[in-house]
């Protein structure tokens, strides 16, 4: 089986196994998603997606928060870690999307990139979520698994491997089978435990399989 053959067949039982799978950060506007992004780093999607609870009651739309002292909202995203810096990204991105793009989100990659914190795997996901394009999320999950599962082999940096899986992934599939690997890498092929080799989908199809060699993959 080539390579691409193997991630055709991968897409197909991920989508099988998990037909709903899409975005766990809650958003439902652009620029809400641009902060969860910022605030997602090193923190858990379901506490961010309390904090900007709280952060949205208080700053309601693009203006606001870009109006916001940076010391406030830190106060109150600091429950995600790293809130200085975290605050201080989210409050130039909101005066840069206030006064540059007339508080919408820039459909375009290389300008989501200049935004400040955000990097590759952030416009990957805007780009993929919000705007239905062709997206390849290297998060920590998915650099895992497709190491495990044998798509790449030994590459660990985010971009190398995003660049080895445009040459794999259907461009259209790309986002969807990324929040797909997201589900697996948390539900069966964890990486703080051994993976659960024995009840997952793709135990014929994966290099590590049964191998302790998963682990921490
Ligand atoms: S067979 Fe095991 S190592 Fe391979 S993807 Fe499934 S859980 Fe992960």
């Amino acid at each position: 089986m080539t390579k691409q053959e193997l991630a055709l067949e991968v897409i197909d039982r991920l989508k099988k196994e998990y037909p709903d799978a899409g975005c766990t950060l809650d958003y439902n506007e652009a620029w809400k998603l641009l902060v969860s992004v910022r605030l997602a780093a090193q923190c858990t999607d379901a506490r961010v997606n309390v904090v900007v609870e709280k952060l949205y009651e208080t700053y309601p739309d693009v203006d606001a928060l870009a109006a916001a002292p940076v010391e406030k909202i830190e106060e109150i995203v600091k429950p995600c870690g790293l809130g200085h810096s975290k605050a201080r990204d989210i409050s130039a991105c909101m005066k840069i999307l206030r006064d540059q793009y007339k508080g919408q989100v820039p459909e375009n990659f290389d300008e989501l990139l200049k935004l400040p914190g955000v990097g590759r795997k952030s416009a990957n996901l805007i780009m993929g979520d919000v705007f239905g394009k062709p997206a390849i999320v290297t998060d920590t999950h998915c650099i895992r698994l497709v190491n495990r599962i044998g798509l790449v082999e030994g590459i660990k940096e985010p971009k190398k491997v995003e660049m080895a899986l445009w040459k794999l992934i259907p461009p259209e599939e790309g986002s969807d089978f990324c929040h797909r690997l997201v589900f697996h890498g948390r539900d069966v092929c964890t990486a703080r435990t051994k993976p659960h080799c024995e009840r997952c989908c793709l135990n014929d199809l994966c290099e590590k399989n049964g191998t302790d060699g998963g682990r921490d993959r």
